[in-house]
């Protein structure tokens, strides 16, 4: 059930120079959210996630939060540099300050950091270097870093992007402990069948918002070939939308792929 609005996006419309990343957003998440924002890539996911942060600000339109609202963010696994030379424990409690160099952890941070790597099944790993992880492992490090603010709000982008299978089932189970625990949660993915099409609330857009809903709502072949561009096919396999890419068959054909 949603409860009361945490941040609310009204018509927002952010752009880098002239390229408009989003156009005219108008968006709400509430207590007890559990949001996919889906949508090809460039199609401006992350730019309404800093939105929603407050790191981008709109040219037009305004973002409200509830006031005092804790946040806390998963970037892309992607962008983070592997090779700074960091520990699991530095990564989760160097950010509680603003402390960037030399970090001293006070003992009740080291104790609350290794609570918060405990409760996400990374006991015993806080010494190691973050490189040493696989890479579910290191999915749940950057969560951990962001629940050690105790965010009401977890903000994640592409949180299964580059993961294998079983890591992505890892990083889903998680998300939805953390929900249950009273965690809102907005996240970005272009995994429709793997992530989105098992979220209560999706966010179809290409710039422009294009639907907002459940997924057996908002995945359907109009609002995806608005959202991508190309024509795609749903069937609902077991009460679940499941995109099928029509693309695809050529592929398979042109390969001498039988079908
Ligand atoms: P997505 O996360 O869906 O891939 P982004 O929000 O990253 O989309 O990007 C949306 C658009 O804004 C794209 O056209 C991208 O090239 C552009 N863009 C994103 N970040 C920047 C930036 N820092 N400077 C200039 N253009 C950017
Ligand atoms: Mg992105």
């Amino acid at each position: 059930m949603s409860g009361g609005i945490l941040v609310e996006c009204a018509h927002i419309t952010c752009a880098y120079g002239s390229t408009v990343a989003v156009r005219d957003a108008h968006v709400t998440f509430r207590s007890g959210d559990f949001v996919g924002i889906v949508g090809p890539s460039g199609s401006g996911k992350t730019t309404l996630l800093k939105a929603i942060l407050g790191t981008a600000t709109p040219q037009q339109g305004h973002v409200t939060k509830k006031p005092g609202l804790r946040m806390g963010y998963v970037p892309q696994v992607e962008s983070v540099d592997w090779n700074f030379p960091v520990t699991v424990l530095e990564v989760v409690a160097m950010t509680r300050t603003s402390r960037r160099y030399f970090p001293r952890i006070t003992p009740d941070e080291r104790r609350d950091a290794l609570d918060v790597l405990e409760r996400l099944g990374l006991a015993g790993l806080h010494d190691r270097h973050i490189r040493e992880l696989s890479g579910g492992q290191q999915q749940r490090v950057f969560v951990a870093r962001a629940l050690f603010h105790r965010p009401e709000l977890l903000v994640l982008d592409e949180p299964t992007s580059g993961v294998d299978v079983r890591t992505r089932h890892e990083v889903l189970h998680l998300l939805a402990d953390l929900h249950d625990d009273g965690v809102s949660i907005v996240l970005s993915t272009h995994d429709l069948n793997g992530l989105a099409a098992h979220l209560p609330r999706l966010i179809c857009m290409n710039v422009d918002v294009i639907a907002d809903g459940p997924p057996l709502e908002v995945l359907n072949s109009e609002v995806l070939e608005n959202t991508y561009g190309a024509p795609m096919e749903v069937l609902v396999h077991g009460g679940m939308p499941l995109v099928l890419e029509h693309g695809a068959d050529d592929v398979s054909r042109r390969l001498g792929g039988t079908r």
